[in-house]
């Protein structure tokens, strides 16, 4: 955090009425989690704040404290408008691009207000007036934390504590992904003082499967395709398999993990068509120096980090699986 970060965000809560904070479109656990516990952190201030997501979240998710009073710019258009244009301050948490909240993006040039952007994506735009960027982090949540830390770590409760564990364990894959650190482990355990139930979040994030969910995973695990000789897979997902198994958002969340834990794979790609925005939804993870990042960034108008990443086509699925085997077999040194 550069040193200039806190002393000008306490100048800004002192001035500020009414705040609105955002998370991404299609929101995770730490989208959502550093949102509201930001939320719940503020209003120990007697801030009034509002949460104002682009679209809705999945199920996993319905149990977040305060996650009812979330806003939904997609079914609540003119309340949210209204809430952007007349707030003081925005926070936009766990995104650096203001094309990953579309539509929402086009009100934010007409709104007054100072944006605060903290985020642990690589690249960020120029579009916040503050900045608290740190991609070397985990997840948003942990550079939630240390915002808190640093302006009054006694106001984290357990309510706040429970949304700030979420995105930390969502986003650390449960705590086993390279950016989890001993600071990691050490804010959890501040985290867990506060009495937080930490099996339940677990089992309300990871063991709700619908049946329908579990049988969508068994078609992916069906649809997986190694490239031949290289520690490369992909999945594919059809609007008609998704049907098939009733599908609601958040059902693929983590499907492309399992592509990873193949022996000595370094790419593991999913591809699952949205008939309806006629788009074509890719996630990205690697193992190792291979950068999804850089790949999503320049072959499917995406980005994220070097070992998760996300992005879009425009093409159809059979075309989009077409080019992402080509793509794979230009990296073929690589990924051997
Ligand atoms: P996921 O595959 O879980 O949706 O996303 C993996 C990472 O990539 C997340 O950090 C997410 O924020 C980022 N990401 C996902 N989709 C996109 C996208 O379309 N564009 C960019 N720039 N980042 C994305
Ligand atoms: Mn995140």
């Amino acid at each position: 955090m550069k040193n200039n970060f806190i002393p000008a965000l306490k100048e800004q809560l002192i001035n500020s009425k009414k705040i609105v904070i955002i998370p991404h479109k299609n929101p995770d656990g730490d989208a959502l989690g550093s949102c509201l516990g930001w939320k719940h952190f503020l209003e120990t201030m007697d801030h009034t704040c509002a949460v104002v997501s682009p679209n809705e979240f999945p199920k996993f998710l319905e149990w977040l404290p305060g996650q009812n009073e979330i806003i939904k710019y997609s079914k609540s258009k003119k309340k949210s408008e209204k809430l952007l244009l007349e707030a003081d301050l925005i926070f936009t948490l766990d995104f650096n691009s203001l094309s990953r909240i579309e539509p929402m993006n086009k009100i934010i040039d007409d709104c007054k207000a100072i944006k605060i952007m903290v985020d642990h994506h690589e690249q960020p735009e120029d579009y916040a007036d503050l900045i608290y960027s740190d991609p070397s982090l985990g997840s948003t949540c942990e550079m939630i934390y240390n915002v808190m830390e640093a302006i009054d770590i006694s106001v984290i409760n357990k309510k706040i504590a429970t949304c700030i564990y979420t995105g930390i364990m969502t986003d650390s894959g449960s705590f086993r992904f390279q950016s989890t650190t001993a600071i990691t482990h050490s804010i959890v355990s501040n985290l867990l003082d506060t009495g937080i139930d930490h099996a339940q979040i677990h089992n309300n994030i990871y063991d709700a499967y619908s049946f329908g969910r579990l049988q969508l995973l068994g078609k992916a695990l069906t649809n997986i395709v190694k490239v031949e000789a290289l520690n490369a897979v992909y999945i594919t997902l059809s609007q008609e398999e998704l049907n098939q198994c009733d599908f609601k958002k958040g059902d693929t969340e983590g499907f492309v993990n399992y592509g990873l834990s193949l022996n000595g794979i370094k790419l593991a790609i999913i591809l699952i068509e949205n008939s309806q925005e006629k788009i074509i939804k890719m996630s990205f993870r690697s193992k190792g120096d291979f950068n999804v990042n850089e790949f999503a960034r320049k072959h499917f108008n995406g980005g994220g980090h070097n070992n998760a990443a996300g992005g879009v086509s425009y093409d159809n699925l059979e075309k989009t699986t077409q080019k992402v085997h080509q793509t794979i077999l230009e990296y073929k040194d690589q990924l051997k």
